[in-house]
């Protein structure tokens, strides 16, 4: 009896799995940021991770189309046939690779994509090398599959950069996956054809390795033509590629993401999506259809707009004493040193880490950032330009106070 009203009166006990891994840093802030502007206070939103335009009209008029077609039963998991089609068209047109349908699988966004590619390739004892800074979702969903992130620092001087030798010296016979992306987030790193090539011919030499490419943000590149690791014909087997509709048509909230990788990889993925989704939302797989396969000129404009705001935002930069930051050849954040801030004070508040940065702009200059050590960079804050020229000069003014206060 007694037995029983102590079972009772235990808590519930939730998986230790949640503890393996954190909540993504860069909703936490968005989530403080609206907390404080609930409150009434004029938040200048700098830390977000998506374009602030809308979605092109006649993609728009797609998914209306769609649902008056009725495009509401169950997809096919692994995405509508056409939708893959469109996804090997693609691929052939913007970067010269070779897929067939059964090669692409369509997601719920690129991080569902990137966690089917990750879990169906990694397991417990695995090691997963990722250069650091990166986008904070691949570290977690390792962890997420037992297997252990294996973190490489990159530096500003070689524009975070992974060199080859740097690679080869962390290869074990634990290694089981390489993840990165190009344009990266957080950097805008932009890897060339050569460095890529670099890369490759050490992957050549170890056969037992999967590379995820993660070309998201693949139109938002700066310095000309993107470049895809996949194009090395001797790993091209063994590279899956991550990419998807959220930032080059301004559809984050469609959440379209598809891989394109051998056939048996990508019936794995399918296999793993049976079971946690049953496949992307059937309206927005046909309004991907028509983005993959119009013109490109709504993205060539947001692209544009995004290269006045990078150059606007270095001169801004700039004029912020103690601030250091490479020019990003690509996506649409700044990610400067900050380190010259620490042990500083206003008085109120001491600065210790990047967290410390974020949290003082976000109290004292209403400005939200992501701090770098979501990014596996304390030493750096990142700061989003997708938002408006007014805003972020806005914002911008009031970094500039909030830092000069700081003694
Ligand atoms: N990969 C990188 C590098 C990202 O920055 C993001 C989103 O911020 C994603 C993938 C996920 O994109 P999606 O919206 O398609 O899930």
């Amino acid at each position: 009896m007694l037995y029983i009203c102590v079972r009772n009166f235990l808590p519930m006990q939730l998986s230790p799995r949640l503890k393996r891994f954190n909540e993504p840093e860069t909703l936490k802030m968005a989530k403080l940021g609206r907390e404080l502007r609930a409150k009434g206070i004029d938040v200048i939103d700098l830390s977000l991770g998506e374009p602030d335009f809308n979605t092109p009209e006649h993609i728009k008029q797609a998914a209306k189309k769609a649902i008056d077609e009725n495009w509401s039963h169950y997809p096919p998991v692994a995405g509508y046939p056409d939708l893959r089609e469109a996804v090997c068209v693609k691929l052939k047109r913007d970067n010269d690779l070779d897929y067939k349908p059964e090669n692409i699988v369509v997601s719920t966004g690129a991080k569902q994509s990137l966690a089917n590619a990750v879990l169906a390739t990694v397991d417990a004892g695995d090691e997963v090398i990722i250069p650091t800074p990166y986008w904070v979702t691949y570290s977690e969903i390792v962890r997420l599959g037992d297997a252990t992130p294996k973190l490489i620092k990159t530096c500003a001087e070689t524009k975070y950069k992974l060199s080859p030798q740097e690679l080869e010296r962390n290869i074990t016979d634990k290694t089981k996956l390489f993840i990165f992306s190009s344009p990266c987030n957080p950097t805008g790193t932009v890897y060339t054809k050569d460095e890529l090539k670099a890369l490759a011919d050490v992957f050549e030499k170890h056969p037992n390795i999967f590379i995820i490419s993660d070309e998201i943000y693949e139109y938002i590149n700066f310095i000309g033509k993107h470049e895809s690791i996949a194009q090395f014909s001797q790993i091209k087997d063994r590279v899956i590629i991550i990419n998807g509709l959220s930032k080059g048509y301004a559809m984050t909230g469609y959440r379209l993401g598809y891989i394109a990788a051998q056939a048996d990889v990508a019936k794995a993925c399918e296999k793993l999506q049976g079971q946690f989704t049953s496949g992307a939302n059937a309206v927005t797989q046909r309004a991907a259809i028509t983005a993959l396969l119009s013109d490109l000129r709504p993205t060539k404009e947001m692209v544009d707009e995004f290269e006045r705001r990078r150059q606007r935002v270095m001169e801004l930069l700039k004029q912020i004493h103690g601030v250091e930051c490479a020019t990003p050849d690509g996506a649409f954040y700044i990610f400067p040193i900050i380190k010259s801030l620490f042990g500083k004070s206003d008085g109120e508040m001491t600065i210790n880490n990047s967290s410390d940065v974020s949290m003082y702009l976000l109290n004292k200059a209403h400005v939200s950032t992501v701090a770098g050590n979501a990014f596996g960079d304390d030493d750096c804050i990142r700061i989003s330009f997708a938002n408006s020229m007014q805003n972020i000069e806005k914002g911008f003014a009031r970094i500039r106070e909030a830092l000069g206060k700081l003694k």
